[in-house]
């Protein structure tokens, strides 16, 4: 099985078991998740999604270096990390080659070390920014209008506004900001030409709320709702694995055009 179809399969596989893979507070803020060995957080939305809790992580090779082991029935987690590299062809030509490696690794807890970086991976969210000035940035370098009422959220291209009910009508401010940046996500579409198929396209939108949230220190809200996971686990189906690698690095995108991340 390639790499790309077992980070699928994996997704696939929580939501059958009714978590949301990305509501997991660590998709949001990495700094929650730390390469054991590095000190650093893993990068990449697949890994974030994958890893099971907060704290760190090292592979076989880097505990034993370490002097520790493996407890006994522990279960390790895949991460992933793509390379691209030259290879020659027989024409003489070189032709740059993508290819996604696979790595096993264990939570700290399930091995004989001890934590060195619990001051990162333990700290307390950022202060809890307001979410109103990057939306206003966003809407005036987008040029995009924003409409408050009605029953329902939506993004229109041909008008180029977003509408979403008032705050008053949601439960909590996250569930408010989660669907306001998510509307956002859609619109980020003014500074591409990409098109994508409806479920992809939300997959990316819902992607990019979650790391919009994060940043801003809120976390999304668990809305493990039957009828919010049913309908995902329908759109998932719809997704080729392909598709999905791809919907990660779109929602990285939107999210880092929101913010004026020039990455
Ligand atoms: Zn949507």
């Amino acid at each position: 099985m390639s790499a790309t179809d077992e980070i699928f399969n994996a997704i696939t596989k929580q939501l059958e078991e009714g978590v949301v893979p990305w509501h997991k507070p660590w998709v949001a803020r990495p700094s929650m998740i730390i390469n054991h060995y590095k000190g650093t957080p893993y990068t990449g939305l697949r890994n974030r999604m994958l890893l099971g809790c907060a704290g760190e992580y090292a592979t076989m090779h880097q505990i034993n270096a370490e002097g520790g082991r493996v407890k006994k029935g522990s279960k390790g987690h895949r991460v992933y990390f793509s390379k691209t590299y030259l290879k020659e062809q027989d024409d003489g030509e070189e032709e740059s080659v993508y290819v996604l490696r696979a790595f096993t690794v264990f939570h700290i807890s399930d091995t004989t070390l001890e934590p060195k970086y619990a001051h990162i991976w333990s700290a307390p969210p950022p202060a809890d920014c307001n979410a109103k000035p990057v939306l206003e940035e966003y809407a005036a370098r987008a040029n995009l209008g924003v409409r408050w009422g009605g029953d329902s959220a939506h993004y229109s291209p041909s008008h180029r506004y977003i509408v979403v009910p008032s705050e008053n009508d949601f439960e909590s401010r996250e569930e408010f900001w989660g669907v306001v940046f998510h509307e956002l996500g859609h619109s980020t579409k003014i500074f591409c030409d990409r098109t994508y198929e409806y479920a992809k396209e939300e997959l990316v939108a819902e992607l990019c709320a979650c790391l919009c949230l994060g940043h801003l220190g809120m976390t999304p809200t668990v809305k493990n709702s039957a009828a919010y996971i049913a309908s995902w686990k329908s759109r998932i189906h719809d997704i080729k694995s392909s598709d999905f690698a791809d919907a990660c690095r779109s929602a990285e995108w939107a999210y880092r055009t929101i913010f004026n991340i020039n990455k």
